[in-house]
């Protein structure tokens, strides 16, 4: 599934929407100002909630399945299958560091390219773009031809990187037109950029190829335990132990809760540490967080099964806080952003208790952001799983520790995190 759209700046999913309408472009504003519009007719996924101009109106829909954060994996999955079925590298194109200029793609025809590269080596594949000249995806595969990344944005450039640590290896990247663009053909750039994996690597900085920043694997099966949308590829960069511990976190959750549906692997960071949205122009999260791959934002494990990601609250309010009152919608409404402490929500405290617990175990997670109503259901939960002697006690005070809300945080306010009620917010230590 594809949106078909001009996207000019994207709204946020850790912050509120408010928008208006003229005839035909729904119009709006995030609220320090910046604007974004799409055109009647065109959709967008924030990573929660389905927007769609519709008549100059903008709908929100936060339960579709085009934003549940990858959707069918088990159709992904064979998807793959047949992709790799139709893979035919012989003729790769052998690549090093550098840019190759002009390349070509053609309607129904994969170009191929082959990447020889060094052990301790990380390499990042940028094909450059832009969208309107065609809709270019690509897929990156290990020497067996096995998937390893799909970055299928609806939006200039496509990214994925290949992360060697151990041995000489060999990359093969499939560059290819969607299925339904209607161009013959369409142009790119190949730009390859290899970072030593080395101890002497500095600290990544927002703005630099880092070899601390790795990408989220695709998801082939649901025995993963997460799900993650191939548009949305080039935000799930984070740092290598974030990663470790969040694949371990995702993975043993499933196993200790068989048939769960996976967990929804929301906005993450860019391919050079960057908040998502700022090479367009806006950033979705505020300042300081979501850089250098230390945070993500994750889906709530639900009790309906509905893990990929949308609003878990009956219902939703707007309160006047310490955060300086409702945001205005632009149709003289208010943007709600804690759920209703009135109403019930649909997180499955016990499952989520769970998966922060084995989140903690890494020793990483410096703070984690979840709305009000939910976190003492969480902190409860956690207390039976001590009780049933299926979590530490130590796990589940370093829970409460890291869930309850600490004085000073921005967001922050009676035990939850404003914004916080379609997903939850991990930091890690940095
Ligand atoms: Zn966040």
């Amino acid at each position: 599934m594809r949106a078909a759209f001009a996207l000019l700046l994207a709204p946020s999913a850790c912050a509120p929407v408010p928008s208006s309408s003229s005839s035909d472009v729904c119009e709006g504003a995030l609220p320090d100002g910046r604007a974004f519009a799409f055109e009647d007719g065109e959709r967008f996924c924030d990573g929660t909630t389905l927007l769609e101009c519709e008549g100059g109106d903008l709908l929100s829909n936060p339960l579709s399945p085009e934003c549940s954060g990858g959707g069918d994996a088990d159709a992904d999955a064979d998807a793959d299958a047949d992709a790799d079925a139709d893979a035919d590298p012989v003729d790769a194109t052998p690549v090093g560091p550098g840019t190759l200029s002009d390349q070509q793609v053609v309607a129904g025809e994969s170009a191929w390219y082959r990447l020889d590269l060094a052990r301790g080596t990380h390499a990042m594949f940028e094909v450059l773009f832009p969208h309107g000249s065609g809709d270019i995806d690509v897929k990156l595969y290990d020497r067996g031809l096995g998937t390893l990344h799909i970055s299928e944005s609806a939006t200039d450039d496509e990214r994925v990187s290949a992360w060697n640590p151990d041995a000489d290896d060999t990359f093969y990247l499939e560059v290819f037109l969607w299925e339904g663009d209607p161009h013959p053909s369409a142009r790119f750039d190949l730009r390859v950029v290899e970072v030593p994996l080395d101890a002497s690597t500095p600290v990544c900085s927002a703005g630099a190829a880092c070899a601390q920043i790795r990408q989220l694997p695709a998801p082939l099966t649901d025995d993963a335990g997460f799900s993650a949308s191939s548009e949305r590829a080039a935000f799930h960069f984070m740092r290598h132990d974030v990663l470790q511990a969040l694949l371990y976190a995702t993975r043993e959750l499933r196993a200790a809760f068989p048939g769960t549906p996976p967990l929804g692997v929301l906005q993450v960071g860019d391919w050079l540490g960057r908040i998502p949205g700022v090479k367009e122009g806006a950033p979705w999260h505020p300042d300081y967080t979501h850089e250098n791959g230390f945070d993500m934002d994750l889906a709530y494990y639900r009790t309906d099964g509905e893990n990929g990601g949308g609003y878990v609250c009956e219902d939703e309010i707007c309160e006047v806080t310490e955060a300086g009152g409702c945001y205005d919608d632009g149709a003289g409404g208010s943007v709600d952003y804690f759920c209703d402490s009135g109403g019930g929500h649909q997180a499955d405290p016990e499952q989520m208790a769970a998966f922060l617990g084995l989140l903690m175990e890494s020793r990483i997670i410096r703070v984690v952001g979840a709305d009000r109503i939910i976190v003492p259901d969480i902190l409860a939960a956690a207390n039976v799983l001590v009780d049933e002697g299926r979590m530490t006690s130590g796990i589940r005070d370093d829970l409460h520790r890291k869930l309850e809300c600490p004085r000073g945080y921005d967001q922050c306010f009676s035990m939850g995190w404003a914004f916080h009620v379609h997903h939850i917010h991990v930091s890690t230590t940095r």
